[in-house]
């Protein structure tokens, strides 16, 4: 699949269902949902994915898939052909300050066979851009230069000159959504002190099936499978120290994280790296009159405990559900009834999850005494508990 040939559908005026604007995991998902049901779709994306190339390198931007978005993924048949490319099922997962005492959260305590997968984000978007049906119209590369709306349809202008009217347009064009903004919609947040460096890794070992983080007075430290014996490790810092690391080259930032990493990483050499800022992100409102926001457009959260696109297919299937509904019953998808709907149920919910990772990253991200002895105390019950330890894998899974 290339641009080419998915580029120059572009009629000049086009009536549609819905228009999803950001062809991204969670905007493709979203496209898939609603065309699968027959809605008329189209779906702008300002750069298609590549091909996959089994000898390629994977990409630095991996996401934690937990069950619930893997069930999802699964209905919507973009699972299995991502398996046929790359992924790697995780079993155990472990949360620790010293080394020495590990808590350690296992599939077998809710009777599954994995906590999760570590997927490529570039994959798992080509997996769901397979799937899309011909009849799905493609603006791509484009993107919008116009928004306007009237009582009972959103008019998009793009880049190409293209007209699109719809009932409903979706924005999932990231964390730093034009199209939120041409919607007027604000945000609150706030850029976090830390970034967080990521590295592609060749472990010594020929396969794992843990996950770990490790929590320090800096920083966690996170190390996440792939398949075979490479791995990928976040490291989060001040983000000038950040910056200075992923400035090194793949041989010198292997000895810093020889030196900076505990043990159990093993004797890594570091093939790539980059870094990410890290910020909290709420919109205001999730929609306004006949554009919602979805996935990273409406909220961005603290990556520590790999929640973010979770939290977007969560948004994705919720709404595609309601408007799915809606279009069986011969209802209007972007009526406020149905919006309001949706937002009074993700947003709740998603900012939950992002004020529990804010009290965690304070509970452990620091050296205070008291908050010292606190997370001592929360490890130490965690890993006596078998009942506790339980509730953690089936929240970590998505399924509470
Ligand atoms: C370091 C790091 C680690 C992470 N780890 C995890 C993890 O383990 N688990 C997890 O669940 N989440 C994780 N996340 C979060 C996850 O990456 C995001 O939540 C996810 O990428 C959001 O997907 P999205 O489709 O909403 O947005 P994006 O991935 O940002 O996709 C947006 C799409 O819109 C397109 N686009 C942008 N602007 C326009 C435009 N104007 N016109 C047309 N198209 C446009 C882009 O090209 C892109 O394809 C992590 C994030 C970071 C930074």
């Amino acid at each position: 699949m290339t641009n080419e040939t998915l580029a120059n559908n572009t009629a000049e005026l086009l009536t549609v269902d819905v228009t999803v604007v950001g062809g991204g995991m969670v905007g493709a998902a979203i496209a898939l949902a609603l065309s699968q049901a027959g809605l008329r779709v189209a779906l702008v994306e300002k750069q298609a994915p590549a091909q996959f190339d089994p000898g390629s390198a994977p990409d630095l931007r991996v996401s934690s898939i937990n069950l619930a978005s893997e069930a999802w993924l699964t209905a919507l048949g973009a699972w299995q052909p991502l398996q046929q490319m790359r992924l790697c099922p995780y079993q155990y997962l472990q949360a620790f300050e010293q080394p020495q005492s590990v808590v350690t959260f296992d599939a077998a305590t809710i009777k599954r066979s994995h906590l999760g997968h570590i997927v490529e984000n570039n994959l798992l978007q080509l997996a769901l851009w397979q799937q899309l049906p011909a009849e799905l119209t493609r603006f791509c590369p484009d993107s919008v230069v116009k928004l306007s709306q009237t009582s009972d349809s959103a008019i998009l202008t793009l880049d190409s000159g293209a007209q699109l009217h719809s009932k409903l347009v979706i924005a999932a064009d990231g964390g730093n959504s034009q199209l939120r903004q041409l919607a007027g919609i604000g945000t609150n947040g706030w850029q976090y002190q830390q970034a967080c460096l990521v590295a592609l890794v060749n472990t010594p070992y020929p396969q794992q099936d843990v996950t770990w983080q490790q929590f320090t007075p800096t920083g966690p430290k996170a190390f996440l499978p792939l398949p075979g014996p490479q791995g990928s490790i976040v490291w989060y810092e001040d983000a000038a120290r950040v910056k200075q690391l992923a400035a090194l080259s793949p041989q010198q930032l292997t000895q810093e994280l020889l030196k900076a990493f505990p043990a159990q990483l093993g004797k890594v050499e570091v093939e790539s790296s980059s870094w990410f800022p890290l910020a909290r992100m709420d919109a205001n409102s999730y929609y306004a009159g006949r554009v919602v926001l979805a996935g990273d457009a409406a909220h961005t959260i603290n990556p520590l405990a790999g929640q973010g696109v979770n939290l977007g297919f969560a948004d994705a299937k919720l709404l595609t559900e309601l408007i799915i509904s809606a279009h069986q019953q011969q209802q209007d998808p972007g009526s406020a009834a149905l919006l309001s709907r949706y937002q009074r149920k993700r947003k709740p919910a998603n900012l939950l999850m992002m004020s529990t990772m804010d009290g965690f990253y304070q509970l452990f991200g620091n050296d205070i005494a008291p908050l010292r002895s606190l997370r001592q105390l929360a490890l130490t019950v965690a890993s006596r508990s078998s009942m506790l330890k339980a509730l953690v894998a089936r929240y970590a899974v998505g399924s509470e």
